[in-house]
């Protein structure tokens, strides 16, 4: 009797290591932004790492320096979820902390976008709406001389690393699986539904293009506009909203059917407003936790949230779940279940 009580501490000890170990596995979340240590106007890009080292770059946009960007380290995905010009990126920066958070200071990232220069140097899967894939694929090609083929998915899954940039392209609802080296499971990363647009800048596109569009003073849309789930090996599982206004797929798809337990959510005029996002976070997605971004005023000073600005209006209203700046060059962790952990967790 005595012995079987020890054999099943034991196993009960095993377990607990085991659990321990898994709780370790946590995705380490960067957001780069124009002033380390703050949260400013332009901000969006963030870096994800999965536990088996797979690295995504999210909306590389205009607070990264381009492909020499050295906070970007490894990319091996880029995630872009719309045309806009903040998201693909027309501009960058030429260091850090030029201008003030409410305007930092940029420089042109003309003809080919920081999105294209992150994905040609580094050797990234582009996975996004198909148009958009496709425009950055010619983008991509005419910085490295040579064609952007598609990413080859041997047994279902993107390998992380690869020789050549290449392209994903996606549907809404669409889906891809990005495989470390050795790692018993994958990445996997969806397209979701947003309520937005994705035209894109006529600066972006070639003089002949540019000219006959001018008369008429339009431009190109580069398909839907989408959001993002990404499904995380440890089990967490992220909403990327992109920008958006509210929309009943927040908790259809988003919350019911992909269990997110993480929402990134982007704020801003043209996104969605202090109470909108509020109640899209207490009503709809209904995550363990949040990030801000995207928030289109400079939301900090010193590390700290200035009162009077959307952000704190948000925060203020959102109920029974932390929310988290998304603050320049603090890595955030997080478990399967969507719990800070490291980082800045409060
Ligand atoms: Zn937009
Ligand atoms: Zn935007």
């Amino acid at each position: 009797m005595k012995a079987k009580r020890i054999a099943l501490s034991v196993l009960a000890l095993a377990l607990a290591a085991i659990g321990t170990a898994a709780f370790a596995q946590n995705v380490k979340i960067t957001p780069l932004g124009t002033h380390p240590g703050e949260l400013c106007d332009r901000d969006r890009a963030m870096i994800f790492e999965d536990p088996t080292g797979v690295r995504i770059l999210y909306d590389a946009g205009q607070s990264v320096m381009g492909a020499n960007d050295p906070r970007l380290g490894t990319v091996h995905v880029v995630l872009l979820s719309h045309a806009h010009t903040d998201h693909i990126g027309d501009r960058k920066i030429a260091g850090l902390n030029m201008g003030t958070c409410d305007k930092p200071e940029t420089v042109s990232a003309l003809p080919n976008s920081t999105t294209a220069e992150i994905a040609a140097a580094k050797n990234a899967s582009l996975i996004m709406i198909r148009n958009m894939a496709f425009f950055l694929g010619k983008k991509i090609e005419n910085i490295r001389g040579k064609p952007t083929g598609n990413c080859a998915e041997p047994g279902g899954a993107i390998a992380a690393v690869q020789a050549a940039p290449c392209l994903a392209p996606v549907e809404l609802g669409g889906s891809k699986i990005v495989k470390a080296a050795g790692a018993a499971n994958g990445v996997e990363i969806i397209t979701v539904y947003a309520s937005h647009d994705s035209t894109l800048t006529r600066d972006l596109l070639t003089d002949a293009q540019k000219k006959s569009l001018e008369a008429d003073n339009v431009s190109v849309t580069l398909g839907a506009p989408s959001g993002y789930v990404v499904k995380f090996t440890n089990g967490l599982r992220v909403y990327l909203t992109g920008d958006t206004g509210l929309h009943g797929e927040m908790r259809t798809v988003v919350r019911e059917f992909h269990r997110v337990n993480l929402a990134v959510i982007n704020m801003g005029t043209n996104a969605i407003q202090s109470d909108a996002a509020a109640y899209a976070i207490n009503e709809l997605v209904r995550p363990a936790s949040v990030i801000l971004s995207h928030p289109n005023e400079g939301v900090t000073s010193g590390g700290v949230i200035r009162a009077n600005t959307r952000a704190k209006a948000f925060i203020d209203q959102v109920k029974g779940r932390p929310v988290y700046l998304g603050i320049s060059g603090r890595t955030l962790e997080f478990d399967g279940s969507g719990t800070c952990m490291a980082g800045g967790c409060y």
